[in-house]
């Protein structure tokens, strides 16, 4: 008889075999559907994490896992060395729902910044006229935009970057949300671009001063320098909006799409911009073998139509003011700051007699709700933007227990 695989086993295997460059919470999960996952006990919970927002249209959600099952029974990648029947298609929708020119595709987060990168670069010295090598790009403190060599170079956190130098030359770190910083960044003749996420995801959901986005971005317009939104974590609905950016009307002359465009069934990212940026790469200048598959087309086809289709802008919205204001009733001094928009939020946590936030998501598991703990005292609240009204009352009754529990 085979060896049944229990939790504990999947942990030792993972342990053992793995690298250690995570620390999950000692849960194994084996089956999602909508809101909810299951473990390999068959223990239910709600997921309020989502794959860092990944999973905005839900666990194997079907209209998405019928579009990718049905496309890798029938072509799953010829790589950009020939067409595809199913990536013009995929071009054209997503263009024209993020009125852009053009889109360019990569698989993964990281990959897309890196692509915005290299773009930003390469129009500087194509259209703006700067100087071969000389081109930089203004980043801010505390930002998160994965985990390659360049993107750590611009990095704040040095957990993310200690002894991984050399690092990439060219980037400008500024304080987030400070437009005085800005303006005297970009006083530099030599710079390119200004990268920013619209809502800070990993630093603890840091959601800056209304209007900080629309200035930065005309700040940009009237020096010559792109502005770049890396919405991967705070797009495709997951603030209330199909952009956080739509809050203030900004059109990003780059936007940097992943996550969710693929509904977290597939790794899909996308770089936008209109032809004056994107034809500077030239034929054999840039790609990604995976990158624009006929898979990752359909899938993010179907994954656009699910948001629209189902209103999930709408219902992010709407359940993020009651998750706000159910959060502000509750009667315990742990809840320090909270804060957020949409569905994408955060509650700072007062440790109490020498419980953590750690501590809270560990007996909020045993409650059935699934929340990771970043930067040791917050905790990030994400469910897909799929869960009901009723699976949220729920959720945040067992949410509201957990932290009461705590005295
Ligand atoms: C997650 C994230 C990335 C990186 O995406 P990967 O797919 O993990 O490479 C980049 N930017 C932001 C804002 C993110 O949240």
């Amino acid at each position: 008889m085979a060896d049944i695989l229990t939790s504990k086993k999947a942990m030792d295997l993972e342990y053992k075999y793995g690298a250690h460059n995570y620390h999950p919470l000692p849960i194994v999960l084996s089956k999602g559907e909508g809101a909810k996952v299951w473990d390999l006990e068959c223990k239910e919970y709600f997921d309020f994490l989502s794959a860092y927002s990944a999973i905005n249209q839900g666990h194997c959600h079907p209209k998405i896992i019928g579009a990718m099952t049905e496309q890798a029974r029938t072509l799953t990648l010829t790589s950009r060395g020939f067409h595809n029947d199913a990536l013009g298609l995929y071009e054209k929708y997503i263009t024209e729902l993020f009125g852009y020119d053009k889109v360019l595709p990569m698989n993964t987060g990281a990959e897309a910044d890196e692509t915005a990168i290299k773009l930003a670069r390469r129009w500087a010295y194509d259209v703006k006229g700067v100087e071969h090598d000389m081109a930089k790009i203004i980043v801010c403190a505390d930002n998160f935009h994965g985990r390659t060599i360049s993107i750590i170079s611009m990095s704040t956190d040095p957990e993310s970057k200690a002894n991984f130098g050399p690092y990439t030359p060219g980037f400008i770190v500024i304080p987030y949300n400070d437009l005085n910083a800005l303006e005297v960044a970009l006083e530099d003749p030599n710079v390119a671009a200004f990268l920013v996420e619209p809502i800070q995801g990993e630093a603890g959901v840091v959601v800056p001063d209304d209007g900080y986005l629309k200035k930065a971005s005309n700040m940009c317009k009237d020096n010559n320098v792109l502005f770049i939104a890396d919405e991967v974590q705070t797009g495709i609905a997951r603030t209330g909006r199909m952009l956080a950016c739509d809050y203030e009307n900004v059109h990003p002359d780059i936007l940097i799409l992943g996550k969710a465009l693929s509904g977290g069934a597939y790794p899909v990212s996308a770089v936008l911009a209109d032809d004056e940026i994107m034809l500077t790469i030239k034929p054999g200048q840039h790609g990604s073998t995976f990158g624009g598959n006929p898979v990752a087309a359909r899938v993010a086809i179907a994954a656009l139509k699910v948001v629209e289709d189902e209103g999930l802008a709408e219902n992010a919205e709407k359940l993020g003011k009651v998750f706000r204001e159910r959060m502000a009733s509750i009667d315990s001094d742990m809840i320090d700051i909270i804060r957020g928009k949409g569905l994408l939020n955060a509650v700072i946590i007062k440790p109490k007699d020498g419980k953590t936030a750690m501590d809270v998501c560990m007996k909020m598991a045993e409650n059935g709700v699934l929340a990771k703990p970043t930067h040791e005292h917050i905790i990030r609240f994400a469910p897909p933007l799929v869960i009901t009204e009723e699976q949220f009352a729920e959720a945040m009754d067992i949410i509201e227990n957990t932290i009461l529990s705590f005295g």
